[in-house]
């Protein structure tokens, strides 16, 4: 009996996972390139992915946990449970208009073709407000859409907004704000949820001693 986890393979969240689990006391030896890995000292296999697949694995039940940032938990919008915030991988999803846009309300964005990679969440978003703009998804490089006449405004992920500023961009609404989160499959067996419950006591001893 073991659990899977699946964490990101790369990038932002990478290093903060393997170092949340080896904090938590679980040896895991991540090799270059690898695809999983098994931890010695707990009953846990370790999968390493493209962030954006980790819901959906979880979600068919592939692996039985992920850490993965909410933003991406909700653009997805599988029923998985939402275990514990892990306090890092901190940004937010926020809106940008170009500097010289004159902008004071949201109503502003009304008519307005908006770049987005989470079409989901802006939807959501404009809909709550009750604006009918153009959602325009793309994968990258958000941030250059309006320089390049494609949008008029974007939404993006952002921690410190330095990305913004240097694309002529100004931050005109918060739309999410965003952690990395562990996220578990709904149908997980009595056996499982005790070693989750094992992780999770762990992983909040760990938050505790950090404040
Ligand atoms: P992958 O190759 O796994 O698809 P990616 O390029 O989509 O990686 P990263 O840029 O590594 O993803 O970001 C992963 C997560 O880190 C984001 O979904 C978000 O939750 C979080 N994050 C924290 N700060 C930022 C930021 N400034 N910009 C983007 N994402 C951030
Ligand atoms: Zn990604």
């Amino acid at each position: 009996m073991k659990l899977r986890i699946a964490i990101q393979k790369s990038g932002r969240l990478h290093e903060d996972s393997i170092k949340l689990l080896k904090e938590c006391g679980i040896d895991i030896n991540n090799g270059v390139n690898k695809l999983k890995t098994e931890a010695t000292n707990f009953p846990l296999e370790v999968f390493f992915l493209r962030d954006d697949d980790i819901p959906q694995y979880v979600e068919d039940g592939v692996a039985d946990l992920g850490i993965v940032g909410e933003n991406v938990v909700l653009e997805k919008g599988y029923p998985l449970e939402t275990v514990e915030k892990l306090g890092f991988g901190k940004c937010r999803l926020a809106m940008a208009v170009p500097k010289s846009m004159e902008y004071a309300t949201v109503q502003d964005l009304h008519g307005k073709r908006i770049a987005t990679s989470y079409p989901v969440i802006v939807n959501d978003f404009l809909k709550k407000a009750g604006i009918q703009a153009e959602i325009h998804e793309i994968s990258g490089s958000v941030e250059i859409a309006p320089g390049i006449g494609l949008a008029e405004a974007i939404c993006d992920l952002v921690s410190s907004g330095s990305t913004l500023f240097m694309n002529g961009l100004k931050e005109v609404e918060t739309v999410l704000r965003s952690e990395a989160v562990l996220v578990a499959n709904s149908k997980l067996t009595a056996e499982q949820k005790m070693l989750l419950a094992k992780l999770v006591f762990r992983i909040q001893a760990v938050k505790k001693a950090k404040n």
